[in-house]
């Protein structure tokens, strides 16, 4: 039996009940096994893939807070720390009420890959908790914020573990956080990214997961002898990744016609008004249906997603698993050609499959929204230097690291015989340089 197989069974056995960390472990282990095969011995022996499927740790805690109402509630928090082989643990917080350890360990294990990818010292954690901050006050969620990181502190710091935002983690959870943490070590450092400009976050972080998306895709289009300008684009979510990603691509000349939230979509055949979107979104905190009741000839369809509308190319930018086997199907017959993934893991098993059998230019989330975690990893460069760059220098060197990442990614597909598989290609580009860490750092 080969290697990879061996690790995956057992993985599959061990944790039988974690559905999105062997979803996820699958994809990554069956698209490496190519590069596995070509150094197997080493591997085997110094039991690489075993140590890279199983993280460091994984801290579990409880998160009391009191609601408005005076009631003490209590959520889990959670922090996995998967590999640190290349640099200090380096993800996001999510807050959702969906958050379970299979969740984040899924998220933590790509995140090993992506950070390796962006060529910059960061190693792979994830963690959150399964509170939800819909519909909370503001004295809420800074509760909420307080108590989770009166905990989490004792585990993270500039060189150990550094967090961001992710679901439900934005700037005004990452500054709560921030301050709490602050206020129990007295440590005025980098320990976590996505921070307001005033207390040393990096300008273009917020945009940075958006922007690189459609860096990407430009580039994958331009080697493909295609541009952005004048293709209709679906976009699926209306957070922090959806937003960025409509706005760069209108920039570049596309024509977005939909966005969306988890109670459904809006159509805009004449391309998506990102003022209207951010006022209810960043300012309002609304919900995406009322852009329908604003802007002329805009449709919302309620308890849907976007995919079934014609289109060139969609950016999935909302959740896991948000477009299925069906869904892709859709997109082919309105005439889709290309996907790239905002979200992590928003395609299915089945979707991908769609997707290479109708010869999609398709790249994955790992490569694909990379650049918010190489734009964390600038910010905590900023932070030691005591420095902050302009928002064209961190913009420039976002455009040059998501270039790179394509080239890494295309490269390592043709040299293992998958040319143009952008899955192969940034799984085995992400796991060869981790492995050559573990490998020399020995049994660890
Ligand atoms: P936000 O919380 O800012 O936005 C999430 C968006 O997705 C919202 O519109 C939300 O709608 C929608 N959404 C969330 N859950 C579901 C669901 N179960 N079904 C349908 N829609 C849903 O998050 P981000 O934009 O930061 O993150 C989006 C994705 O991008 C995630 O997969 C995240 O892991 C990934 N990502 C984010 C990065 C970042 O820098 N922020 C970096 C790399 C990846 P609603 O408001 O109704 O819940």
């Amino acid at each position: 039996m080969s290697y990879v197989k061996e690790v995956y069974d057992k993985l599959a056995v061990k944790y039988a009940n974690e559905k999105e960390f062997l979803q996820a472990a699958r994809e990554v282990l069956e698209s490496i096994k190519p590069a596995v095969e070509a150094n197997e011995e080493a591997y085997r022996r110094s039991g690489v893939l075993e140590r890279l499927v199983e993280p460091d740790r994984i801290i579990s805690f409880r998160v009391p807070w009191i609601d408005d109402q005076g009631k003490v509630r209590v959520n889990t928090g959670w922090r996995v720390q998967f590999n640190d082989a290349i640099g200090p643990y380096k993800g996001g917080l999510r807050f959702h009420p969906s958050v379970n350890q299979s969740i984040l360990k899924f998220l933590g294990f790509e995140q090993i890959f992506k950070n390796s990818l962006t060529g910059l010292p960061i190693g792979g954690g994830k963690g959150g908790s399964d509170f939800d901050p819909h519909g909370k006050s503001d004295r809420e969620v800074m509760a909420f914020c307080q108590s989770f990181m009166t905990e989490l502190f004792k585990y993270v710091g500039a060189d150990e573990d550094v967090p961001a935002g992710d679901i439900g983690v934005g700037a005004r959870e990452v500054g709560y956080l921030y301050g709490q943490y602050k206020r129990i070590t007295g440590l005025y450092e980098g320990v976590l990214t996505g921070k307001g400009l005033s207390y040393g976050g990096s300008l273009a972080r917020t945009q940075a997961t958006g922007y690189g998306l459609v860096y990407i895709t430009d580039e994958m289009l331009k080697q493909a002898g295609k541009s952005l300008a004048g293709k209709t684009v679906l976009v699926s979510g209306s957070g922090n990744v959806a937003t960025y990603a409509c706005e760069k691509a209108q920039q570049l000349g596309a024509r977005v016609v939909t966005m969306s939230d988890s109670s459904g979509y809006i159509y805009d055949p004449n391309g998506i008004d990102l003022d209207v979107v951010k006022q209810i979104k960043q300012v309002r905190r609304g919900r995406i249906s009322e852009y329908a009741d604003q802007v002329a000839g805009s449709v919302y369809h309620a308890g849907e997603r976007p995919w079934g509308e014609k289109c060139d190319i969609a950016l999935p930018c909302a959740t896991q698993n948000e477009v299925n086997g069906a869904d892709a199907e859709k997109l082919v017959a309105g005439g889709c050609w290309c996907v790239a993934e905002g979200a992590n893991m928003p395609s299915t098993p089945e979707a991908i499959e769609t997707y290479q059998k109708n010869g999609f230019l398709f790249m994955p989330a790992k490569a694909a929204n990379a650049g918010g975690v190489a734009v964390s990893a600038l910010e905590m460069s900023q932070n030691s230097l005591r420095l902050s760059w302009t928002f064209e220098e961190v913009d420039a060197r976002l455009k040059d690291i998501m270039k790179n990442i394509y080239r890494k990614t295309s490269e390592a597909a043709r040299k293992y015989g998958h040319e143009g598989d952008f899955v192969v290609g940034s799984n085995i580009a992400g796991f060869e340089k981790v492995a050559e860490a573990m490998l020399a750092q020995g049994n660890v």
